[in-house]
């Protein structure tokens, strides 16, 4: 055999071999593309992004996902539905700036080493993220939602200039299926209980907002409104935990709802922040019961696993509906909300764990 066809022939074996490994990387990417569309759940999900890509694709040692989720709705449904020690440990919830920190417009993939700081953020649990990772983003409708990292412990796998059409195709999927599956969790929990504290939720305040604007309408009383919202909530999270943080929403949601009338309304209207509407209230009862809930949460212990107990109190803004005033404006349910949320404002603004009530001019 002559010098050029034993090159031929090389060069015949290796592209060969490159277009075997091509239709392998191909198989399995359509593998796992289909059963990210096909997955039940969110944790289900994870779990399929998190296990199903190292398995699938030689040199990626580990994947995690990372997302916003301040309000830990994401965490909660993962760490529910997930088989312990599965893809719970590799989903990451992020700070938003933290996030937005991690990319510059037009999102593309990073990649190359990993530092210190992004392998400590983002591959904590994960070791094996030493040599090279690709920190995808995950963008849904336009919006920055999360990312997808996958790490190798070879340095030379993930190299910056690399084609990344393959990463980022495999991130928008991942992303499309993310936020399906979160709308398909929420849809399931969108009845009018609030899952966490048992409490009615914000979709049930507001119809019964409506109907109880309505009675006020016809002379049927003055209208109590209350806002309650926990103070410097975030520090519980930040220093003690979600899962701490949720239990306290619990037993605030539990002291509030302590001694209320059939036709009194308590519902969590979102985060750490709760409603009540007590029809037949005057403001001067009104203002009564709202200082005895305040004082209430601020003498009771809250304490946590470990042992200590925590200061909680809460700032309160209230505002009522007089009979047969017709001064609040075309939709008196929105002027009531208006107005009791500003005087929210005001009592954090005045340093908080206090009730201010609305002064109607
Ligand atoms: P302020 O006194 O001004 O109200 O301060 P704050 O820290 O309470 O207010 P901020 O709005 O900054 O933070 C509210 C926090 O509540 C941030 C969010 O992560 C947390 N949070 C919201 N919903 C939940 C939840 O369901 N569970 C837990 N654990 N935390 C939640
Ligand atoms: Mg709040
Ligand atoms: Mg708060």
């Amino acid at each position: 055999m002559d010098q050029a066809s034993t090159t031929q022939e090389r060069e015949w074996i290796r592209l060969s071999k490159q277009l075997r490994d091509n239709e392998r990387i191909w198989s399995g990417f359509r593998q796992i593309e289909v059963r990210m569309i096909g997955s039940p759940s969110l944790p289900d999900l994870i779990d399929i992004i998190t296990l199903g890509i190292p398995e699938t694709f030689p040199g990626i040692d580990c994947v995690t996902v990372a997302c916003a989720d301040p309000e830990y709705e994401m965490t909660r449904l993962i760490e529910a539905g997930g088989a312990p020690d599965s893809g719970a440990r590799s989903f990451v919830a992020i700070p938003r700036e933290t996030l937005d920190g991690l990319f510059t417009r037009p999102w593309r993939p990073r990649l190359g080493p990993v530092d210190e700081r992004l392998h400590a953020l983002l591959f904590s649990n994960h070791p094996c993220a030493s040599g090279s990772v690709a920190v995808t983003p995950l963008v849904r409708r336009g919006e920055l939602i999360g990312s997808l990292n996958q790490g190798s412990r070879d340095p030379r796998h993930f190299i910056p200039g690399i084609a990344t059409d393959l990463l980022e195709h495999l991130a928008a999927v991942a992303a499309m299926c993310i936020d399906n599956s979160i709308n398909h969790e929420r849809l399931k929990l969108d009845g009018l209980t609030d899952p966490l504290t048992g409490i009615s939720n914000r979709r049930f305040f507001e119809r019964r907002l409506a109907e109880e604007v309505e009675r006020w309408a016809r002379r049927a009383g003055p209208l109590v409104c209350m806002l309650v919202d926990v103070d410097f909530f975030k520090q519980v999270n930040d220093q003690y935990g979600h899962q701490v943080g949720d239990r306290v929403l619990r037993q605030i949601a539990s002291l509030l709802g302590q001694d209320l009338r059939g036709s009194d309304v308590l519902a969590r209207y979102g985060g750490e922040e709760f409603v009540l509407l007590l029809p037949g209230t005057t403001p001067v009862q009104g203002a009564a019961i709202a200082e005895r809930l305040r004082s209430r949460i601020e003498h009771s212990a809250f304490v946590i696993p470990e042992g200590i107990d925590l200061d909680v109190t809460v700032s309160i803004g209230m505002a009522c509906l007089q009979p047969g005033v017709d001064s609040y404006g075309p939709d008196p349910a929105v002027w009531l909300f208006k107005q009791v949320d500003a005087a929210l404002y005001q009592a954090k603004e005045a340093g908080r764990n206090r009730v201010i009530q609305a002064v109607v001019s």
